[in-house]
């Protein structure tokens, strides 16, 4: 048996035969032109055909796997009308000669080149896509279609590098698991494999190894692990693995649709929490009431300066519009800590987790909070949003946070831009704002606690220090009182009170909070169903 260990992209085991995945090589031949003209329109006749070919991919994605990851068929589509790439294609052919498909490959190569020097991520992934779509247009002009996967056996595909047009294409019914070779964490074909629920695996070298296709083999996603002809007792035992992994997924499944309520008929809210627009289908599939924790200052870190009002505004109001009248709680950004920006230049701090973050830094740059405000008060009109603000220690920051509120919305209404005020609730992840609890429950409309921070400042245990971690207990006693404390502030002042700290995804936990009268859970997308399971399992009259 070989064992191969790469990084896992989506867990899940798989068991079946390896396909080496290989795109047909396209072999462009170099040959001279007289008819530049001709040749252009030859060109522009390929290109037309490939912008179909993305226009129907791009409908296939959007029913298959979501309007998020639907869109990088759009960013395909501008590239092959993109005015230099056309420019450069153009002048190839005329100006020396060349064949479509040379001049397309050559453009494809100097682009991509000059996408991976550029110094920011999102432009270096462009690289690929060019790339992508170049092939599109020389397969067309060769008239070459690449592959499907032959046979009608489901198999583990074992490929180099998947382009998102690619993984899409794919038919589902036919992918145990994908496992490649290059790939980031974060590439929009991670993002596919795991909206399309296929376990998947980067960073492994099987493709260069011919001897693998055909063959038997394993994987298990919640490892990083592939096996290839795995011995009769270990295929046993990830066998077992498997039909476990189906019965639970299967049970599960059943519970989607179903009331998050418990034996005895306390109806919990029990939400997800997303970090990026990009898990959005992901909350949808996991059947989450709504969207209890929306970290919006996913927005800030992937950007390279500041994300402007327009920007966020269309974000915002795509959650609230797919969610369709479902609630989406966006939190306001929380830089600072382990969340840095270069833009904001913030300075280098002693105790960054005791440090200029969350609210505070809002307060201290509040044109970057009123950008933010603006976007949330204009999305608000298009959905179920509510907002609410991390790392609050005072009863004055939120007199401070209706002022500044009240300021963005007269300068909204002044300027006759549609808004509406959402609901505004807090964190409650500080131990300051649990002692103030009961002044706060006043002032907002709910609490979120924020069990991660809460903890950290509750224990005095740094949460990026791993040094710390046989001195962290997640069922820490003086914790759970915070919550019960919370709790009760929250309901004298009669207000809902939630969890969304990844306490509240501990299914060890569940009836303990039930029984604080905890109002609201918000978890990771793929725990939602198991906590459905434990709430409605849960009997508070016993
Ligand atoms: C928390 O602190 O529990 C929380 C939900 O916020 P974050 O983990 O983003 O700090
Ligand atoms: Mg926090």
């Amino acid at each position: 048996m070989l064992i191969y260990q790469g990084k896992s992209v989506f867990g899940g085991i798989a068991i079946g035969k390896i396909k080496i995945w290989k795109k047909e090589p396209v072999n462009v031949k170099r040959t001279h032109i007289k008819d530049c003209d001709a040749e252009y329109l030859r060109f522009t006749e390929a290109k037309a055909k490939a912008i179909a070919q993305l226009k129907k991919l791009q409908k296939k994605a959007l029913e298959e796997v979501g309007k998020d990851n639907a869109a990088i068929f759009d960013i395909h589509i501008l590239m092959l009308e993109d005015a230099d790439y056309l420019d450069a294609i153009k002048s190839m052919i005329c100006t020396q000669s060349l064949n479509a498909e040379y001049a397309v490959m050559l453009a494809a190569q100097n682009f991509s080149k000059m996408f991976s020097a550029m110094n920011d991520a999102y432009m270096q992934a462009r690289a690929t896509d060019v790339k992508d779509i170049s092939d599109r247009v020389i397969n067309i002009l060769s008239d070459i279609s690449q592959s499907k996967i032959s046979g009608d056996e489901p198999v583990i595909l074992v490929a180099d590098e998947l382009t998102p047009s690619q993984t899409v294409q794919f038919d589902k019914s036919r992918i145990l698991a994908f496992v490649t070779s290059k790939g980031s964490l974060n590439s929009h074909t991670a993002i596919l494999a795991r909206t399309m629920n296929i376990p998947a695996i980067i960073g492994v070298d099987i493709y260069e190894n011919n001897y693998a296709d055909g063959k038997m083999g394993i994987v298990d996603g919640y490892t990083g692990n592939v096996y290839i002809e795995p011995e009769e007792e270990f295929l046993s035992q990830m066998k077992t693995k498997l039909d476990e992994q189906l019965k639970k997924r299967e049970l599960l499944q059943l519970l989607k649709g179903k009331e998050d309520i418990t034996l005895d008929g306390k109806k919990i809210k029990l939400y997800a929490n997303m970090g990026n627009i990009k898990d959005l289908p992901l909350v949808l599939f996991n059947d989450a009431e709504g969207i209890g924790l929306f970290r919006s200052e996913f927005i800030y870190l992937e950007s390279d300066t500041a994300p402007g009002e327009e920007e966020q505004f269309a974000i915002y109001k795509t959650v609230a519009e797919t969610m369709a009248g479902k609630k989406v709680i966006i939190r306001t950004l929380d830089i600072g800590a382990d969340k840095k920006v270069e833009y904001l230049g913030l300075k280098e701090e002693e105790n960054p987790a005791l440090g200029l973050r969350g609210i505070r830094l809002c307060f201290k740059r509040q044109e970057i909070f009123k950008t933010q405000l603006r976007a949330l008060l204009r999305a608000s009109v298009y959905g179920n949003i509510s907002v609410m603000y991390p790392m609050i220690i005072s009863l004055d920051e939120i007199h401070k946070i209706k002022a500044i509120v009240s300021e963005v919305a007269s300068e909204l209404s002044s300027q006759k831009i549609p808004f509406a005020i959402p609901e505004q609730g807090i964190m409650i992840e500080t131990p300051a704002s649990v002692m103030v609890s009961d002044k706060l429950a006043k002032e907002v409309s709910f609490f979120s606690i924020g069990t991660n921070d809460l903890s950290q400042y509750t224990l005095a245990i740094d949460r990026q220090n791993e040094q710390l971690d046989d001195f962290f207990d997640p069922h820490s006693e003086a914790v759970l009182k915070m919550i019960e404390m919370t709790v009760k502030s929250a309901h004298d002042a009669g207000i809902w009170v939630g969890i969304c700290g990844e306490l509240a995804a501990d299914t060890s936990l569940t009836e303990k909070f039930l029984r604080m009268g905890v109002d609201e859970l918000s978890v990771s997308p793929s725990m939602v169903l198991s906590v459905r399971k434990k709430i409605r399992e849960t009997n508070l009259s016993k």
